[in-house]
């Protein structure tokens, strides 16, 4: 086969074995795998489908109702909660239909069920506004709100309750042990399952582990805590991201590489042009310095990332060949470093490869 210029591959061991490593940091909750945005772009069918078959996860989660439905289309059985859940009346009959799991989070999702005429009983979580201050339920309404979801005929009797931690990748806030008790607080002597783990608190807040946690960013291999490996988390990365030496380039002292010149050769020296840039999901921020790994030797970026291309430093490597492999994430070098050294997180880089970029599933 022809090698691809720039390719993502996929590691369903690594994924089972976050997996795995998300149900015994909670050994007692059910695991919801968060497979909204295409899975953190590793491709929401086929983690569903992996995840499934090898019974790794209780449930599903998405953002919205249409990527619940794709998953729906490929065959996915499993529990599927939909985190913005209805936004439009209209919506409530294909929740009933597919057997999906709404979160209702604003008082105009009740109005809609009350108004609804649809004989279902669908299965609804009450989002609590706990401080992210985005979606949720205040807790001064909560009572109230309850009451009238209940009488909906339309819900299923049992209402479960969630909420999300803003700045649960700090060990050190305080904001999440708030959060944690104005949730339980809230709901106090209310009946019902509860969720309020993401990754960062699966792993960091064993408190917040109740009935059901939801993982996102941990099930990737990458860690969702602040300045802590994914490695010492016992986390392995899914995607690993490469490309190929395209042309070896021989610098002089002052020579100017890319577009801008913003970066001067220091010293006469060898420069390798890879075939990946922005265009294909690379962070057009990463700094020069930033890691790469080439032929298994660490080298470095050099110069503005462009669209096709990024340059990298080859001092002191050696051996370095046209068609050699180049890592840009993944085994041996963590996306969190990359990540932080273009002023960016992890999730954006898993979102950010593009179309054009091939994809395998090892
Ligand atoms: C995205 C999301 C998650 C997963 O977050 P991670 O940090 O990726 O684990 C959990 N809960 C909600 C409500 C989310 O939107």
């Amino acid at each position: 086969m022809i090698l691809a210029a720039a390719i993502v591959e996929f590691s369903t061991a690594a994924l089972l074995h976050n997996a795995r490593t998300a149900r015994e940091y909670a050994p007692n909750s059910k695991l919801i795998a968060v497979i909204k945005a295409n899975a953190y772009g590793h491709g929401a069918v086929q983690v569903a489908r992996i995840l499934e078959a090898e019974a790794e996860v209780d449930a599903f989660a998405v953002a919205r109702l249409d990527e619940a439905l794709s998953l729906r289309d490929a065959g996915i059985k499993k529990k599927i909660l939909v985190l913005q859940g209805f936004t439009q009346i209209e919506e409530l009959t294909i929740f009933h239909e597919h057997q999906l799991d709404a979160v209702v989070h604003s008082e105009y999702q009740i109005e809609y069920l009350e108004n609804s005429q649809i004989n279902a009983s669908l299965s609804v979580w009450l989002k609590i506004d706990t401080g992210m201050n985005r979606l949720g339920v205040q807790p001064a309404q909560f009572k109230l709100l309850l009451t009238r979801l209940r009488e909906c005929r339309s819900v299923a009797d049992e209402v479960k309750f969630m909420t999300h931690f803003a700045n649960a990748d700090d060990r050190q806030d305080r904001k999440t042990q708030q959060q944690e008790s104005c949730f339980i607080e809230t709901i106090n002597d209310e009946t019902g399952q509860k969720s309020a783990a993401n990754s960062a608190a699966i792993i960091a807040f064993p408190v917040a582990h109740y009935d059901w946690n939801r993982a996102g960013l941990m099930l990737y291999g990458a860690s969702p805590i602040l300045d802590e490996s994914a490695q010492v988390l016992g986390l392995k990365p899914v995607m690993n991201f490469y490309a190929r030496v395209i042309a070896v380039q021989q610098l002089q002292k002052g020579d100017a590489v890319g577009y801008g010149g913003s970066w001067i050769a220091p010293k006469n020296m060898c420069l390798a042009v890879v075939s990946a840039g922005y265009g294909d999901g690379y962070p057009r921020a990463a700094k020069s310095g930033t890691p790469v790994i080439i032929n298994n030797q660490q080298a470095s970026l050099a110069g503005r990332v462009s669209m096709d291309m990024l340059t990298v430093d080859l001092t002191g490597c050696n051996d370095i060949n046209i068609g050699d492999k180049v890592t840009l994430w993944g085994d041996g070098l963590p996306i969190n470093e990359i990540a932080q050294s273009a002023g960016t997180i992890p999730y954006t880089l898993m979102c950010g490869i593009t179309a054009r970029v091939r994809r395998v599933w090892l």
